[in-house]
Parts: structure tokens; sequence; C-alpha cells
């Protein structure tokens, strides 16, 4: 194999700094997880210690030591396994227990200050938040989902040992944070917009986050559902909306049930074509071919690529004899088309077999699809650039 292939076609690390976190491994999409978390122990162990070196008298001293030790672990334990991981991530793609540590230290973390400040319900609710959406994305959601149902009781636990004063409401604050015309104190508004200022980029950081979901699920649903040549739908898509099509002629309560009818495509000698002019002209064929079917379908028609250069066309609420009226008028523009390549003027024709449902043979889509395909085969056999209409329901 040539080496300069390979190298293209495998995915190298380390990654370019601008390529996406999601499409990177999963040990670095950790370093970058853990880099973020970092920032909840050191804005928190910031502002808590600027705060009690200018006023001691608001905060609680054991708790601010209990807390300061609370952070301090966490920082050494997250650059720990930062560094840990940054040596393994050459012999590695994945580090669950860091995964896990991650998880559950930024929980730890943000619930007990949520807690000792009272913020539990609302700042805190709100970081967690923010960090389930960046962690859904960068870590496994399937554990994101498991810490939810540990982190909702702890808030219920919370709320009733507020409710019933167990505990004293913002335990850290030696007073209260809001003055008694119900202002908060300058110092606690300070505070809180400390960590607005650090959530305001983490909330642009989800944006993105989604804004990459968002453009994966499209892709995702364009992939499955249209051919990437003709930009027609594809055979799956187009069966499934046959199936529902007949579905919902079934359900229909009137006596007269709606008709689909189906127009099987086969474009014709078509293999002389690419043997004649190339592949590359062959697929323009197509493409200009698929461009009259669409021009020629009306708006609630489905126009598909079956397969190599077959198409098939869903007319619901259509006839046999009105299918059959929009199949010459393809095959009549088909067979006019000049598709210029290269300076070659390249002509196709193509035949067209015509079924409809309900009829005696057609029951469900597949039957359509069969039917159909009979009666352009007979196309085929009468000489090709024709319409033929299914026998049994013609008859
Ligand atoms: P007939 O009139 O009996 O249908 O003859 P035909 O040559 O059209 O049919 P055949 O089944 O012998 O050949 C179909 C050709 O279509 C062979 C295949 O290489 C070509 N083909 C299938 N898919 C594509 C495609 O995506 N691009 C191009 N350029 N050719 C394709
Ligand atoms: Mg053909
Ligand atoms: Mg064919």
């Amino acid at each position: 194999m040539n080496p300069e292939h390979s190298t293209k076609t495998q995915p190298s690390y380390p990654y370019s700094l601008i390529s996406n976190p999601m499409d990177w491994k999963a040990i670095d999409r950790f370093i970058l997880l853990a880099s973020l978390v970092l920032l909840a122990p050191t804005s928190f162990g910031i502002t808590m210690w600027m705060a009690y070196a200018m006023v001691p008298e608001w905060l609680n001293p054991t708790l601010v030591h209990w807390l300061s030790g609370l952070y301090i672990l966490h920082i050494l334990l997250m650059s720990g396994f930062i560094m840990t991981a940054l040596k393994l991530r050459r012999y590695t793609h994945d580090w669950p227990l860091f995964e896990n540590m991650i998880i559950a230290s930024f929980l730890i973390v943000v619930l007990t200050t949520g807690y000792v400040t009272g913020t539990y319900l609302s700042e805190a609710l709100l970081i967690i938040f923010l960090g389930v959406i960046i962690t859904c994305t960068l870590a496994d959601v399937n554990k994101i989902r498991f810490c939810f149902w540990i982190v909702v009781p702890v808030l219920v636990l919370m709320s009733i040992a507020d409710l019933t004063n167990l505990l004293p409401h913002a335990m850290l604050l030696e007073r209260s944070p809001i003055a008694p015309d119900g202002r908060p104190l300058d110092g606690w508004m300070a505070v809180r917009m400390t960590v607005a200022a650090i959530l305001a980029p983490l909330i642009y950081l989800c944006i993105l986050a989604m804004k990459r979901w968002t453009e994966r699920e499209n892709l995702y649903q364009e992939m499955s559902t249209i051919d990437g040549l003709t930009r027609l739908a594809n055979r799956n898509f187009l069966i499934s909306r046959g199936q529902e099509e007949i579905q919902r002629a079934r359900a229909t309560e009137s006596t007269s049930m709606p008709p689909l009818s189906c127009i099987m495509i086969d474009l014709d000698h078509f293999k002389q074509i690419n043997d004649s002019w190339g592949h590359h002209a062959g697929d323009q064929v197509l493409v200009a071919a698929s461009k009259i079917m669409m021009e020629s379908a009306r708006p609630n028609d489905e126009v598909g690529r079956y397969g190599g250069e077959e198409f098939a066309v869903l007319l619901p609420g259509t006839t046999l004899l009105q299918a059959k009226l929009i199949a010459e008028r393809m095959r009549v523009r088909i067979s006019k088309m000049e598709v210029d390549v290269d300076g070659n003027r390249i002509h196709v024709t193509a035949s067209f077999g015509v079924a409809c449902y309900p009829s005696p043979d057609v029951e469900a889509m597949s039957d359509l699809l069969k039917t159909a395909d009979h009666a352009l085969y007979e196309a085929k056999e009468n000489g090709r650039n024709q319409v033929v209409l299914a026998q049994s329901t013609s008859s």
C-alpha cells in the first residue's frame, strides 16, 4: 500500500488545535474536560480566599478550611490525572477511571459549594446543567444519566435539610448577604458576578457543542435519506415513504381508497455511455436525468434513486393513467436531453414501468415495486425508450 495514502486515511494524533474535540479520541477529550472542570475549584477557591482575606468576619473559618482542603484536593487530583493522561495518551485511547473521577469530583465540589453558600438550587444547578451539556458531548452520556439520579435526591435532601432547619442555611456565610431591604450586599453581588463571568464563556462553549451536535444530526439524517450523487431520495427512504402512503391510504375512511402509483425507470444501454465516455460522463448523465425527473414530478411526488441507473417515482393520489402521462412526459424530455461533457453531446433514453396500488396483484409496497419492475422489464423487452403499464392493473 502507498504509505502516503495510508497516513491520509488513518486518524493522526495529536490533533490540530482547531479540530473539533468531538472528533478526538476519548482520553484527549477527558484531558480537555478535566481542564474545564478545574475552573470550578479554582474560581470558587480564589473567590472564597479573597473574601476571607478582605472580610474574614463574613465567613465561617472552619468551613473555609474544609472547603480549601476540598478545592486543593480537587485541583491536585485533576492535575495529577491530566499529567498522567498526557503520558498515557500515546499508548491508550480511553481511560474510564479518569472519566469517572472528572464527573464525580465535579459534582461533589459544585454541590458542596452550592449547599454551604445556599445557591444549590440556583447557580450550582446552572453550573451542573452546563457541565451536563459539555460532558454529554465529551464523555459517556450514560454515566451522566446515571448521575442525574444521584443529583436529584441530593438536591431534595438539601432542600429538606434547609426547610426543617436541620443545618443552618448557607453555613459558609456568617451574616446574611442580603440587606434588610432585600438588596444583595455589594460583596455578594461581586461574588455572583464573578460566577456569571465564568459561566458566560461556558454557555458559549455549550452553544458550540450543540451546534456541532445538530450539524451531525442533520448530516446523519441527510446521509441516511438522500443519494449523494443525484440528491434524490435514496432507496430506503423511497420504500419507507411508499409504506407510509399505503398505510395512510388504508386508513382512509372513505369508500374509495386514494391510489398510489409507482413509475420505475431504467436508463437504456447506460453501460455503453460509461464505456464510450467514461464513468464521470455517466455520472453527469445520471444527474441530468434526475433533474428532469424532479422537474416533471409534482411537489407531493417522491423521486428516488433505486439503484445504479434505476429510479422510482411515487405518485400519491394518482391513478395508473395519470401516472402514465407523467411517465410519458419524462420519457420524451429525457430522450430529447443533451448532456454536454467535455464538449461531447451525450444522448440517452429510458424505459418506464408503471403500476398502481390498489390493484388485484398489489397489496403492499413490495408488490407495487415488483409489479412496476415487471412492466419495466417488458418495456426493455419491447425495444426500450417506452412506457409500459403493469398488466394486471391495465387489463
Ligand atoms: P439496459 O438498457 O438493459 O438497462 O442496459 P444497461 O447498460 O443500462 O444496463 P446494465 O445493467 O448492463 O448496466 C448498468 C450500468 O450502470 C453498469 C454500471 O456500471 C452503471 N452504473 C451503475 N451505477 C452507476 C453510477 O453511479 N455511475 C455511473 N457512471 N455508472 C453507474
Ligand atoms: Mg439500464
Ligand atoms: Mg439497470
